[in-house]
């Protein structure tokens, strides 16, 4: 049994990797940016219920230096999931950007000061590896993002940048510190709180509750909650993946296929919008710019993604289990409306 904190530790993929990790018999100090928010703290609530004992809370919030100190303390191992999980904001250097880079800076250096911890696991994402200037591309782990415009592209370059710190911080501790990033696609599964539907899974509710009358002409690349989550577990002790990225993604699937999955349960939209639309595909989904809406639209590329296997032991479960689980689970809970 080990100690681990865990940051952002209200968020969708850190409910997982807590639950996770809480099963394996791991004592977990987690991290919420505000105590306070009964809505966001529930779900952990219960956890420290089912699991007496091995769960404690802290309140830290990123951007102040030596916020995570009290919750690294005695701890073996960190991994480091909060960041601002925007694609597009008023302010992208200051919400996004910042959030992540100065966010991580103050996670690193609450680490130098904390001799216990042996190992950090990242959550960078895809956006670390792909660049909106590519085409026809097949990414590998050996890619970095080079996408620099800031109004395109700011949820990529704050990844980037934050995971660059990462490994800088890895190479300059190597006596004491081993990292591994974990760079997962576009995350879905089972929500653990309604507010977990708020980043990646919001189109899946979109399509249930009819916020699309129609499906945006976009693709996305998809991997399932669990994988993604057992991969930080997992990652915490394998020599083989310590110093490596690893990238999570089951496939490519356009939001009309995922619609049609969907549509095995639910009466979801059946027609696509053309791409001469797009316009409305940003305005339908605020999460996107009209910008990144015709970037992404265009682009033809791939992700390999075979470590999980090959480092980790993690065959990656069909993401339209996934898509189905997770639209399930926000009908189930009432969090979704779907149509009769
Ligand atoms: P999420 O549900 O929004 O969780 C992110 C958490 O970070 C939230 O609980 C948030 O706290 C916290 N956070 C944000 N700013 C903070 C700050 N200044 N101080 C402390 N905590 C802060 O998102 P997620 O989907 O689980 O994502 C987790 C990680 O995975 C992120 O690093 C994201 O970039 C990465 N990732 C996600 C996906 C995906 O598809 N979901 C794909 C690839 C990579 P509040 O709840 O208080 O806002």
């Amino acid at each position: 049994m080990s100690r681990i904190c865990v940051t952002g530790a209200a968020g969708f993929i850190a409910g997982h990797v807590i639950v996770d990790l809480l099963d394996d018999g791991h004592a977990v100090h987690a991290t919420v940016r505000n105590l306070g928010d009964d809505a966001k703290r529930a779900h952990l609530d219960v956890l420290k219920e089912q699991y007496s004992g091995k769960l404690t809370l802290f309140e830290a919030d990123l951007l102040e230096p030596g916020s995570l100190d009290a919750a690294l303390e005695g701890c073996d191992a960190l991994i480091h999931t909060a960041a601002a999980v925007l694609l597009t904001a008023s302010d992208p250097q200051k919400q996004i950007i910042d959030v992540a880079v100065k966010g991580t800076q103050n996670v690193l250096d609450s680490v130098a000061g904390t001799p216990s911890v042996k190992r950090i696991v990242m959550t960078s994402s895809i956006a670390a590896v792909m660049s909106y200037d590519q085409q026809d591309k097949t990414y590998t782990e050996d890619d970095w993002c080079t996408s620099d415009n800031i109004w395109l592209n700011p949820y990529g370059m704050g990844k980037t940048q934050s995971e660059r710190l990462l490994w800088a911080f890895a190479d300059n501790h190597a006596d004491r510190v081993q990292a591994v990033a974990i760079n997962p696609s576009v995350v879905i599964g089972r929500p653990l709180a309604k507010h977990h539907m708020r980043s990646s899974l919001s189109f899946i509710r979109n399509l249930v509750g009819w916020s699309y009358p129609a499906c945006p002409p976009l693709r996305f690349d998809l991997v399932d909650v669990g994988d993604v989550s057992k991969g930080h577990v997992r990652a915490l002790t394998s020599d083989r993946a310590a110093g490596h990225r690893i990238i999570f993604s089951d496939r490519q699937m356009s939001i009309l296929e995922i619609s049609k999955v969907l549509s095995r349960k639910y009466k979801t939209p059946m027609r696509e919008l053309p791409k001469l639309m797009l316009y409305i595909a940003a305005w339908l989904d605020k999460r996107y710019s009209l910008r990144q809406a015709r970037a992404s639209a265009n682009l033809r590329y791939e992700f390999r993604s075979d470590r999980p296997t090959e480092l980790l032991g993690i065959n990656l479960r069909n993401v339209e289990e996934s898509i189905l689980e997770a639209a399930e689970t926000m009908v189930e809970k009432g969090w979704v409306k779907p149509r009769s």
